[in-house]
């Protein structure tokens, strides 16, 4: 899987994607991520690319060119196909969720857009035909941690990034559930006791408990979602 981030600060997305495990991801070729520079496409000597929005108000507004550019070059220029997936991290997008990462993370290719400021100008949004995916119903000052988030999720399900796929199954909202509590060493913390069939070697009995405390864990603190 390929990923471009089209933002206005690539090095605070390159240090965040060069850690960890999609760092090393990235090092074993797992998944291709690129981050560029809409200043890059400003087209003009001060490298501006925002201006103030039309009809008044505060803050300043992407203008449509450079981001147009910037999307452009890497759609064609860089790749040997025009078939990527055009997202812009907005509060006004589609909700993320688990199911919506997986199938962004079948995908063969995501450009992300991230805006900063007041946002963009719509009309490239319209022109290049993006999809808009926020991370939540609250507002952020850019859109370089939504897309992390976004980055993140998708990356951890390609092949190879986690050592198997249950590390990634069985976590919380695969399946609409949350996963069940978890404990390890020592086996008393504070006079705090790991439950004893954990301690039992049973395997069957621990995937019991496991699904038992799943469902109890999911109706306590999250009785909106439902069993898919
Ligand atoms: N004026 C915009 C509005 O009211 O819809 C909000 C702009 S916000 C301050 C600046 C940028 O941060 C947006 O262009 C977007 O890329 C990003 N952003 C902010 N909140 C977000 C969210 N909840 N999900 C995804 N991206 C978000």
């Amino acid at each position: 899987m390929r990923i471009d981030i089209a933002t206005l600060f690539p090095e605070v997305c390159e240090n965040y994607l060069s850690a960890s495990i999609i760092g090393r991801a990235r090092a074993a070729g797992a998944v291709e991520i690129n981050c560029r520079n809409i200043r890059d496409y400003a087209g003009n000597k001060h490298n501006r690319v925002d201006d103030k929005p039309y009809g008044g108000g505060t803050g300043m507004v992407l203008q449509p060119e450079p981001v147009y550019s910037c999307i452009r070059d890497i759609m064609y220029n860089t790749g040997d196909s025009p078939n990527a997936e055009l997202i812009y991290m907005s509060p006004q997008g589609r909700t993320l969720t688990q199911e919506l990462v997986k199938e962004l993370a079948a995908k063969p290719w995501l450009i992300i857009l991230c805006g900063h400021y007041e946002g963009v100008d719509c009309r490239v949004l319209d022109e290049l035909g993006f999809t808009e995916i926020s991370v939540g119903d609250y507002v952020v000052t850019g859109g370089e941690l939504p897309a992390l988030i976004l980055c993140d999720s998708v990356v951890r399900l390609q092949e190879g990034v986690l050592p198997d796929s249950s590390a990634y199954t069985k976590d919380s909202h695969w399946a609409g559930l949350l996963e069940h509590p978890l404990y390890t060493r020592p086996e008393v913390w504070r006079g705090r006791t790991v439950p004893e069939t954990l301690l039992s070697g049973h395997h069957a009995r621990i995937e019991e408990w496991r699904a038992e405390e799943s469902m109890r864990v999911t109706a306590a603190k999250r009785p909106d979602m439902k069993e898919s």
